[in-house]
């Protein structure tokens, strides 16, 4: 899995994960969190869309820290 992340995202993991206690993060992509394989739903990728950029975004399944990529699905 950690393989397939570009290293960018992986040191934006790093940091994210030392900020938030040890949660870790995961990508959003085409509207599912990479961490759990969760589909977010429409009001939530609505939410999402809608929230400034420096906000910390939780995956409501695993608790993961969403990172908002080129391919969010937004
Ligand atoms: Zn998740």
């Amino acid at each position: 899995m950690v393989a397939q992340v570009p290293a960018g995202l992986l040191d934006l993991y790093d940091k994210l994960r030392v900020q938030h206690g040890g949660v870790g993060a995961a990508a959003l992509r085409q509207g599912r969190c990479q961490g759990c394989n969760l589909t977010l739903y429409t009001v939530d990728l609505n939410a999402i869309r809608a929230a400034p950029a420096d906000e910390v975004l939780r995956c409501e399944e695993c608790r993961r820290i969403l990172v908002r990529t080129a391919d969010s699905g937004l």
